[in-house]
């Protein structure tokens, strides 16, 4: 096939350098792939002949990144590279790298240790594209194929279980059949993987173009052992007219209706996560979910802790579902004293929320709760633009003020400011100084 690959300079200049010396350099793994689609590729992998000893000898600087496995990181014009020795794996008894690794000479070899077809084309400028496994073929037909027999794969790795399924929504891919059905017999080892492994494979899949992917992992059983809380969304029917899906297909829906961030994705997908537990129905038969907000707060908080979500963002995420059902006025008060509630920071997040939700319920309400949306939006720029008393520290006492008008106690002064500052809310043009102080007698 005529390919020619569009490399950086500083990639260039690796291969070229390495070759001088004697020593085989390829591009190697996803960056090929994504040439190959037209994509942009995250980095450029380099694979070599040549021994991590060697390949530092060879260039300026360079850290060791992983030099057991055979990794070293050159700096080119202060970019990194990563380049790693033709190897063959050993098992992964610890499920993030392999115990031991063989190094050897031969290119086919390390090619036959990646995982997917489509991850394991090699390309230099001189020998062009080298495609052991018709990874072409599965490419053209839009197909992730682990390369040799996908049960033992998966058995050495189980992370490739999920890698296969992320692949398919970042790339718009399906599963080759055998490789689908190797996903579902070996679901069972994903037991073993770390939960920060897991975590970086479903944060691809929750910002990839199809996060809805996450139907497939409960179909193969995977959820079963990464994420059971999804299986239950995914079986718990809403049964009333502002839904027309079930609790899962619906959070799915509202990610993929969010603009494509962390904090937004992960908190759309456990919004309604307490919606099981608390469901009831009225004597109609419809069903309801009250305060199933405080029961996802609680349910995403464990289920980001236990992904090792890093502190700060799962309490984020764990206050913008508690009030991701606050439906209030595209009044400058309301506003404000929900902005009150969830920190001026987050207003803008509580919003996409909201509107990502909405997007993804049934029609009835869907155009009301949009245009109140909008309005809220609206109401908010204005406050921006108007002023900045939104949380008590903007308030225009502090402490020390009291403290300075004989104040004694800390008790005293914490209730005087918090009176302050809810008055402050309703009106912002008295957040002044002397103005609070002359009445201060009124917020005691
Ligand atoms: P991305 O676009 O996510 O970076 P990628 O294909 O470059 O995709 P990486 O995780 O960066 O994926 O890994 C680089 C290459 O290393 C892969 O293309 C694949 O050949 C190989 N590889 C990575 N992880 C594994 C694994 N768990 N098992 C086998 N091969 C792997
Ligand atoms: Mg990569």
């Amino acid at each position: 096939m005529d390919f020619e690959m569009d490399i950086p300079r500083e990639a260039r200049f690796i291969l070229e350098t390495l070759e001088h010396a004697g020593y085989e350099a390829y591009l190697v793994g996803g960056c090929v792939r994504d040439a190959l689609l037209g994509r942009k590729a995250n980095d450029f992998d380099i694979t070599t002949s040549a021994l991590p000893g060697q390949v530092k000898e060879l260039f300026w600087r360079t850290f060791d990144t992983g030099i057991k496995h055979g990794t070293v990181t050159v700096l080119v014009n202060d970019k990194p590279f990563e380049v790693t020795t033709y190897r063959i794996d050993g098992t992964y008894r610890d499920n993030r790298h392999p115990d031991g690794v063989t190094f050897t000479s031969s290119l086919e070899e390390d090619l036959k240790r990646r995982d997917f077809t489509v991850n394991a084309f090699a390309y230099n400028p001189k020998t062009g594209l080298v495609d052991y496994f018709d990874g072409l073929r599965d490419l053209r037909e839009k197909r992730i194929r682990a390369v040799g027999n996908p049960e033992r794969r998966f058995e050495e790795d189980a992370l490739r279980i999920l890698r296969a399924v992320r692949f398919c929504a970042q790339l718009g891919f399906a599963l080759d059949e055998e490789t689908r059905a190797a996903c579902g017999k070996e679901a069972f080892r994903l037991a073993n993987v770390s939960a920060e492994r897991i975590r970086d494979e479903l944060e691809k899949m929750l910002l990839s173009p199809d996060p809805e992917i996450l139907i497939l992992c409960h179909d193969l059983g995977l959820t079963t052992y990464i994420l059971p809380e999804l299986d239950t969304m995914l079986e718990t029917k809403q049964e009333n007219p502002y839904h027309f899906l079930d609790v899962g297909r619906h959070s799915l829906l509202a990610v993929k209706n969010a603009p494509m961030d962390p904090l937004l994705r992960w908190s759309l997908l456990l919004h309604d996560s307490g919606k099981p537990v608390v469901k009831s129905f009225d004597e109609k038969g419809i069903a309801h979910f009250y305060r199933h907000e405080e029961k996802s707060a609680r349910i995403a908080q464990k289920v980001l802790q236990r992904l090792r979500l890093p502190k700060k963002f799962v309490s984020k995420a764990a206050l913008l579902i508690l009030r991701h059902g606050d439906v209030f006025p595209p009044t400058e008060k309301s506003v404000r004293r929900e902005i009150a509630k969830i920190g001026v920071e987050n207003f803008p997040l509580l919003l996409e929320i909201q509107k990502a939700d909405s997007s993804a319920q049934s029609e009835l309400a869907r155009k009301d709760h949009l245009e109140r949306i909008e309005k809220v939006r609206q109401v908010f720029e204005e406050i921006q633009k108007k002023d900045k008393c939104f949380s008590l520290k903007d308030l225009a006492v502090n402490g020390d003020d009291l403290i300075a008008m004989g104040i004694p106690s800390g008790r005293e002064i914490g209730k005087i400011l918090d009176a302050m500052f809810k008055y402050v809310l309703d009106h912002p043009e008295e957040n002044k100084k002397d103005i609070l102080l002359s009445e201060l007698d009124s917020f005691r």
